[in-house]
């Protein structure tokens, strides 16, 4: 599956391809001038090309990373798909080589490879930034290929998708809120933000305009002088899931909620910006009967992935957000079948998705 330096190793559909999961292609390799394992995965491309930003993460091992791929091609399969986008789904991942965010001539080897294998795809897969990534490092994987997206404006690009992710975050607590609390105004209501990132700074700021109290954690502690400056409170972030509060905001990395810590939830609403919170679909059912509404990722997130979209089909940015806004209303559309249908926020939302790939 790893082959010798910059040897791709394309696997058809399912070979490889850890049970459950139901991908199109796997690509692994190691990069020529850096050395570095990265992979693409592309779960569909019934809508249309598969776009997902690539994530530069330090993983334990390879493999965690390439099953880290697989997941989150997934879920942009759903996103696009609920989201209305004539898109499918994919997700770029590079093994970082070290704990430290690699920098210098040494990121830009990283990102040249991994433009390479981008550009070996010929436009099945469009990349984009994610969590490690910012506009920057795509005008450096951009100087390899023309598929890739999220280039700063100044590049004739959607610039940085977190405002408009943050938008949507909003718009989707709003849909939640009206259902838990028979108001969609979020003036008052407590939320606590887990991972105080690109996305969680501009949802933290959001809230505070909206009148909401706002707690915020991080792993990192220089975020808690962010957090003081836009009027939150700060947590510790092993407190933070835990903390009493109206809606808890997971906006860090995927795996959130877990066996270990939802029995000890104290919110009334989950919705975040993190991709794959629920550490396994299982979580979904033991929220519901705790009465605990939770708000799907992949409905929630989908705003900046409306905004890169623009930079394909070229519509102004005012229009991108208004589009995220109207997150409010699906998001209101899949509780509504949930109740109606009796299964959990997440199993609806999966059907609203579904529905519109079986049309094509
Ligand atoms: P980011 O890297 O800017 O922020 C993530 C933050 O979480 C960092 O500050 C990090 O220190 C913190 N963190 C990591 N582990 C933590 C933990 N255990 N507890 C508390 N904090 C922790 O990433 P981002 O762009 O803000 O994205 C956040 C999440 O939203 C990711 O899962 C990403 O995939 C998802 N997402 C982002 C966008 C976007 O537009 N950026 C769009 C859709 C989904």
């Amino acid at each position: 599956m790893k082959p010798m330096n910059g040897a791709t190793a394309t696997l058809p559909r399912s070979a490889g391809v850890p049970a459950g999961q139901d991908h199109e292609e796997l690509v692994v390799e190691t990069g020529s001038r850096s050395g570095a394992t990265m992979a693409v995965a592309i779960h569909s491309t019934a809508l249309g090309p598969a776009l997902g930003g690539v994530r530069l993460w330090r993983y334990l091992r390879d493999s965690d990373g390439v099953a880290d791929a697989l997941r989150l091609a997934r879920g942009m399969t759903f996103k696009a798909a609920a989201a209305d986008l004539d898109l499918g789904g994919g997700k770029g991942v590079i093994c970082a080589p070290s704990a430290e965010p690699p920098a210098g001539d040494e990121r830009v080897a990283i990102l040249k490879d991994f433009g390479d294998l981008v550009d070996s795809l010929c436009g099945r897969y469009i990349t984009a930034e994610d969590v490690g990534t910012c506009p920057e490092d795509m005008v450096t994987i951009a100087s390899r290929t023309r598929h890739v997206t999220g280039l700063p404006a100044e590049r004739g690009g959607a610039g940085d998708p977190s405002p408009f992710t943050a938008t949507g975050v909003q718009a989707a607590m709003r849909a939640a809120a009206k259902v838990a609390f028979g108001t969609s105004d979020l003036a008052k209501r407590s939320v606590v933000i887990a991972g105080l990132g690109h996305v969680g700074e501009h949802l933290a700021r959001g809230l505070v305009d909206a009148g909401a109290t706002v707690a915020a954690s991080d792993i990192n502690p220089a975020r808690r002088a962010v957090a003081i400056s836009l009027g939150a409170a700060w947590l510790e972030a092993d407190d933070a899931l835990e903390a009493e509060c109206d809606i808890v905001s997971p906006c860090a990395v995927g795996g959130a909620i877990d066996a270990d810590n939802i029995d000890a939830l104290r919110c009334r609403i989950v919705c975040g910006a993190a991709n794959n919170q629920l550490a396994d679909e299982e979580m979904a059912d033991i929220l519901a009967e705790r009465d605990i509404l939770y708000a799907p990722d992949f409905i929630a997130n989908a705003g900046g992935l409306i905004n890169v979209y623009r930079e394909l089909h070229s519509y102004p940015a005012e229009q991108a957000k208004e589009l995220a806004l109207g997150i409010e209303e699906t998001m209101m559309r899949v509780i509504a079948r949930a109740t109606r249908e009796g299964s959990t926020p997440l199993e609806a939302a999966r059907a609203l998705a579904a529905e519109r790939l079986s049309f094509v």
